[in-house]
């Protein structure tokens, strides 16, 4: 059976195979129907139509996935034999191929992401090929130690080694970066792979396994299970052939995993939700302050883990800065992303599009003013579709639920302050560390303030940067350990130190010191 697809997409023939039935998992090379034989539909979020299947794997096809991997990652297998510059060699090939499908890949999150076509292509997948690319340089380059001991005849050499089976399980908000994020540097070490995408956006993800292939990596060192968190991704968490997880996605549930991996001793590293503030100085140029706040909150819908959600402005230009932002709000065109007048695109889902909605109208419940936006029906849409206005909310108390918790879409709460000690306090009242935005004039007032703040990321006159060299990463509830940079190849490796006897005529000394 082939399924219909929304009318206004341009369905590159390679995106109707994987929206065909039967919808199928990525395991050990092969596109392999789930054991159970059950799918789930895949919906577009610009008109909510049904436009596939996807594969619900299970605890069973965890297995199977895992199995693979291990098998991939088995001391002389393929993949382990390999030179680390063959390696990268084919994270390069994998970068190019991802170039060149970058329209497909682009078709494939406007569908199934409700990405904006073109941000698709020039950003999310632009980055996820940058991502590839440096990370591709990493394999030749990891190397050990020799170590001077206290005790004679003897060596210490290190080495680094993969950390084993990897899974890695991400979210919807930027499907194919969110998964380079983890696949890269994975990779670069010489791991094996089983990689969860989120439910809501299944597709991407089967195409970089396929492409993987076509590069030429060896089967089973990245399979794609499909599926929801619940049973694939618990199923991989406990797993006990997977020696760490690798999880983005929200605080919930970020969570409920470490609860879940501590009784295990796995390795883990958890990227997770963010409420960040983005604070204007009276000195900054309004348009210019105006502007970057808007980027910071309403690129991608808000649907981004640092958004800056929370704007603070110096009191004497509050008014001028909200008007200015409100104007640039109110002028955003919400529409599809195969529209390239859009601005804004659609929520990933219909719960989404209520849990946003229920925070605005919670916020107006308890004395918030909707400068621009709100969370009325927007017209001239697919009524379908899952659209919000870019929202801007002043009248706001830092105990609203809209000023405290992660909204994760293109609403933000605007309020005043009068100094820096008091913003200092304020912007970490939070129980999220991810990134905080930071615009003035004044360089020694931003970098004083710049240390004061509890995040992974502070951005000063700009906002929301990522670079695959720069780490990225919570403090607090916002996670542990850092994606990106060569931080994040550490959390893919494991360090084992190798001791040489060299009188061979005799024991080697030490054993007297065994610990
Ligand atoms: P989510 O936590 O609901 O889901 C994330 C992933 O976890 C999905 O693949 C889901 O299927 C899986 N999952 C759900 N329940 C599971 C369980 N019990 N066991 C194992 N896996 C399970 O998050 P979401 O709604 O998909 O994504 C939005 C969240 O992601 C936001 O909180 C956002 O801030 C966060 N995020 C963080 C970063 C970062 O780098 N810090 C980046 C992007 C998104």
């Amino acid at each position: 059976m082939t399924v219909t697809l929304a009318a206004e997409s341009t369905t590159p023939a390679n995106i109707s195979a994987l929206l065909s039935a039967p919808p199928r998992l990525l395991i050990d090379g092969e596109m392999v129907e789930p054991l159970s034989g059950r799918s789930f539909d895949v919906l577009n979020p610009a008109t909510g139509k049904v436009v596939g299947q996807a594969a619900a794997g299970d605890a069973a096809d965890a297995d199977r996935a895992v199995q693979a991997a291990v098998r991939a990652f088995a001391w002389g297998a393929p993949w382990r034999r390999m030179s680390a510059l063959d390696r990268g060699r084919i994270m390069g090939r994998l970068a190019r191929l991802l170039e060149q499908h970058a329209d497909e890949l682009a078709e494939i999150e406007m569908i199934d992401g409700g990405w904006l076509r073109d941000a698709a292509k020039n950003i999310e997948i632009d980055l996820s090929i940058k991502h590839l690319d440096y990370f591709s340089g990493w394999p030749s380059k990891i190397e050990g130690n020799t170590i001077p001991t206290a005790i004679p005849n003897t060596m210490v050499r290190t080495e680094r080694e993969p950390v084993g089976v990897v899974a890695q399980i991400v979210p919807w908000n930027y499907p194919l970066l969110m998964a380079m994020w983890k696949v890269a540097p994975a990779l670069a070490a010489g791991c094996t792979i089983v990689l969860k995408p989120a439910e809501n956006t299944p597709l991407v993800a089967l195409r970089l396994g396929q492409l993987a292939l076509e590069a030429g990596l060896p089967p089973g060192v990245l399979n794609i299970l499909t599926g929801f968190g619940a049973e694939a991704g618990e199923a991989l968490v406990d797993h006990p052939l997977v020696d760490k997880v690798a999880f983005t996605g929200s605080t919930r549930i970020g969570t409920r995993i470490a609860g879940r991996v501590a009784g295990q001793v796995k390795r883990l590293t958890l990227e997770l939700g963010g409420k960040s503030p983005n604070i204007v100085f009276a000195d900054s140029p309004i348009d210019v302050a105006a502007q970057g706040a808007a980027n910071a909150i309403f690129f991608n819908a808000g649907q981004a883990c640092s958004a800056g959600s929370r704007l603070y402005i110096e009191r004497k230009n509050f008014d001028d800065v909200i008007a200015r932002l409100s104007d640039i709000a109110s002028t955003m065109k919400v529409g599809p992303g195969n529209d390239p007048t859009s601005t804004v695109g659609p929520l990933i889902s219909t719960s989404q599009l209520d849990r946003v909605r229920g925070y605005v109208d919670a916020a107006q419940e308890h004395g918030a003013t909707v400068v621009t936006g709100g969370s009325a029906v927007v017209e001239g849409v697919d009524p379908h579709g899952y659209f919000i206005r870019p929202t801007v909310l002043v009248d706001v108390d830092d105990s609203m639920a809209a000023v405290r918790e992660e909204i994760f879409g293109p609403v933000v709460v605007a309020q005043p302050f009068d100094s820096l000690e008091e913003i200092a306090v304020r912007a970490n009242d939070t129980p999220y560390g991810l990134a905080a935005g930071i615009w003035t004039n004044d360089i020694t007032r931003a970098n004083r303030l710049a240390s004061m703040i509890r995040a992974g990321s502070v951005y000063i006159n700009m906002y929301g940067a990522t670079d695959a060299a720069v780490p990225f990463g919570g403090f607090k509830q916002s996670g542990y350990g850092r994606d990106m940079g060569h931080a994040n190849l550490e959390s893919y490796l494991e360090t084992k130190s190798i001791w040489t006897g060299l009188t061979p005529e005799k024991p080697a000394p030490g054993a007297e010191a065994n610990v």
